[in-house]
C-alpha cells in the first residue's frame, strides 16, 4: 500500500511514515504533479482538498474528512482497513527513505554520548542522514500505535 498525501497533511504523512508505509509528501507541490505521482507510482492520493476531487475526476483518492491528525490516521485505518503495522519504524520520516541498518560503532560517532551507551539497535536515512534509535520518543510513539491500532 502506498500513499500520497497533499501539502494539507503533512503530520498524517509523517504517522504513515511511522506505521512504516511508503508515502510520498511534498510541502509545496502543484495539483498536477500531485496528480502524475499519484497516477505514475500507483499512490493512492489522500487528499482535503474537494476541489481537487471534483475538478479532475478522481478515482484513487481517499478524500480525508477530518482536521486533527490523529482523527485523520484513524480514518485511514478504518476506511482501508489497514492492520497493526508489521513494519513500524523503519522509515524516515522526515524523507520517506528506508532506514539504512547503522552499526552502534558508527552511530556512536554521531550521536550522544548517553545515547551511545544505551542504546543497542540504530538505523540510518540515506537521505538525510538522520539517525534513528529507539529512544523515550520511540516509546511514546509506540505508545500511540498501540492505541491507534
Ligand atoms: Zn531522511
Amino acid at each position: 500500500m502506498k500513499f500520497i498525501a497533499d501539502e494539507m497533511l503533512g503530520k498524517l504523512a509523517k504517522w504513515l511514515r511511522i506505521c512504516g508505509y511508503d508515502t510520498a509528501y511534498f510541502r509545496h507541490i502543484r495539483d498536477s504533479e500531485l496528480l502524475r505521482i499519484s497516477v505514475a507510482e500507483k499512490r493512492l492520493l489522500l487528499t482535503r482538498d474537494t476541489l481537487l476531487i471534483r475538478r479532475r475526476g478522481l478515482k484513487n483518492f481517499l478524500f480525508i474528512s477530518y482536521d486533527e491528525p490523529v482523527d485523520q490516521i484513524k480514518q485511514v485505518i478504518r476506511e482501508l482497513d489497514i492492520p497493526y503495522p508489521s513494519e513500524p519504524f523503519t522509515r524516515c520520516i522526515m524523507c520517506n527513505n528506508l532506514l539504512e541498518a547503522y552499526t552502534r560503532e558508527e552511530a556512536c560517532r554521531d550521536v550522544p554520548e548517553y545515547v551511545c551507551k544505551t542504546q543497542e539497535v540504530f538505523g540510518r536515512c540515506p537521505g538525510c542522514h538522520k539517525i534513528y534509535w529507539k529512544g523515550t520518543h520511540y516509546e511514546r510513539m509506540e505508545k500511540i500505535l498501540r492505541e491507534l491500532f
